[in-house]
């Protein structure tokens, strides 16, 4: 299944086992085991592939969407078909547990159906003109090439949630996946090829991160850059398209506060705070990140988040009923690791975890953790942790916890707990997020735009609204004799 060498670089339909900076070794996160080595590319790979899709775009492009349609819906039962090996390969090199890893590539199989049925729906307007003598149409199309720059915690979906819409658009693409988890890509490539994707219309290039990103960026053949990771590197990527005026569309950082209010359903609100906090063990950048608890429910509410937290099960994700798999590696640890020192040294208490998990297992883990008596000074409170780690705050007052929950620059995802539905709506509106979860932590789903607002991002993935942001919209004025 995993080779010695996995041929990575993938350009007008080719596959190629090295690249010009030679090859880059791959690692299990969770056992240190090499997996394999692949391709190490750089500029030279990057200007074939960009050339490639250029070629591939007027015929891709030119084709109705029924025909992108069929090739992306192919891909999708391809997918489906072998969800439980993608999911065993995606373990292995990103480390979450493996319902997780197998549900994350159904996930991302299901951005393949959703916009293998969106292909087809690429709508026009036909708009009413003031005068007589004129009549106006606007029609979408493709933006052309698109880089796509995509990170290691979803190895899989964050590609196909980029790829599917451009592809349906009929946009040519050259991806560059996350070095730590390039397998789920050149997975992912193999599946369009054998779907009947004609060559040049999907490249991989792995490698180097920045000769790569800089080729895309400095090309003007490439018209739109879409990519998830850092705020960092999205500011950085923002920058330098100026130059040729590149469109973008960016999934970034965030800080996620989740609220409990009085009213909430505790049992149910631990469980999903839980699942949003422990999920990829808070490596999305919509975890909770933050936890305001009315004050009123303190004890019940800490005691059961506790309890439940403590019987969280860590290891490496093949085996059977482990909930939290290893950090992506030791700088991530070694991140987590100095958020709960900076709480500890400003006086925050550990209610469970606050320490690297011993084990057997020489990958990067670290204790489910819950810090209380936590300050917005912290570390824990501003900058992403990335990490298990649960800060909780106690408030009384919903102004005062909104006016808390908003004091960041990031503006992702936001979580509410309540039963109470006028709350939930006026606290909605109120939320500076691109995102509201009510009694809800996992929002991303085909068919809604997922995206920040504020340092969180630009445009959105998902939902109709994700197709149009490779679509320009051509205005056509017909004067009439
Ligand atoms: P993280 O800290 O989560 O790894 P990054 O923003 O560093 O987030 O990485 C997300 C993606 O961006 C990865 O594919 C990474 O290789 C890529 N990347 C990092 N630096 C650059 C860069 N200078 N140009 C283009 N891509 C980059």
């Amino acid at each position: 299944m995993i080779t010695n060498f996995t041929k990575s670089i993938f350009i007008n339909g080719e596959w190629r086992e090295t690249g010009s900076k030679g090859t880059n070794e791959i690692y299990n996160p969770a056992t240190i085991e090499r997996l394999t080595e692949v391709a190490n590319g750089g500029k030279v790979e990057t200007v074939e592939a960009i050339t490639s899709a250029s070629e591939a775009f007027p015929d891709w492009s030119e084709r109705t969407g029924r025909e992108r349609s069929r090739i992306l819906y192919k891909a999708y039962q391809l997918m489906m078909e072998d969800a439980d090996r993608l999911g065993e390969i995606l373990t292995r090199e990103q480390g979450k547990p493996l319902n997780e890893a197998v549900g994350e590539v159904k996930g991302a199989a299901n951005f393949l159906l959703w916009y293998a049925e969106e292909a087809s729906r690429g709508y026009g307007e036909w708009i009413p003109s003031s005068s007589k003598e004129k009549r106006l149409l606007v029609i979408p199309q493709a933006v052309g090439v698109v880089g796509a720059i995509t990170p290691w915690n979803f190895p899989s979906s964050m590609i196909t949630r980029k790829l599917a819409p451009a592809l349906a658009a009929g946009c040519t693409v050259v991806l560059k996946p996350a070095p730590e988890t390039p397998l789920s890509a050149i997975e992912i490539i193999k599946i369009f090829e054998r779907a009947g994707m004609p060559p040049g219309v999907v490249n991989l290039v792995t490698g180097d991160a920045e000769e790569i990103g800089n080729a895309l960026l400095v090309d003007k053949r490439v018209r739109l850059i879409t990519f998830t990771g850092s705020t960092e590197v999205g500011k950085y990527l923002m920058r330098e398209s100026a130059a040729n005026v590149k469109k973008l569309s960016l999934e970034l950082g965030g800080h996620a506060p989740s609220i409990v209010f009085e009213d909430a359903d505790i049992d149910k609100a631990t469980t999903l705070v839980l699942g949003s906090k422990f999920r990829n063990n808070g490596q999305t950048c919509i975890c909770t990140n933050r936890l305001y608890v009315h004050e009123s429910i303190k004890t019940s509410f800490t005691n059961l988040l506790k309890e439940k937290a403590l019987k969280m099960k860590i290891g490496y994700g093949m085996e059977n009923g482990v909930e939290l798999g290893p950090l992506i590696n030791r700088a991530a640890l070694e991140k987590v690791g100095s958020h709960v020192e900076d709480a500890i040294l400003k006086g925050s208490e550990i209610i469970c975890g606050g320490k690297a998990w011993n084990s057997n297992l020489n990958g990067h883990f670290y204790e489910p953790t819950i810090l209380s008596n936590v300050e917005d000074d912290m570390k824990v409170m501003n900058e992403e942790t990335f990490g298990p780690v649960i800060p909780i705050q106690f408030f009384t007052d919903e102004a005062e916890v909104l006016q808390k929950a908003n004091n960041t620059d990031y503006g992702l995802a936001a979580y509410i707990f309540t039963e109470n539905t006028n709350r939930a709506i006026r606290v909605s509106e109120k939320l500076d997020y691109g995102i509201v979860g009510v009694n809800d932590v996992f929002p991303a789903v085909p068919e809604a735009p997922f995206g920040g607002i504020k340092q969180s991002g630009i445009g959105k993935e998902g939902g109709h609204h994700g197709m149009d942001e490779f679509l320009e919209k051509k205005f056509i004025s017909i004067g009439m004799s």
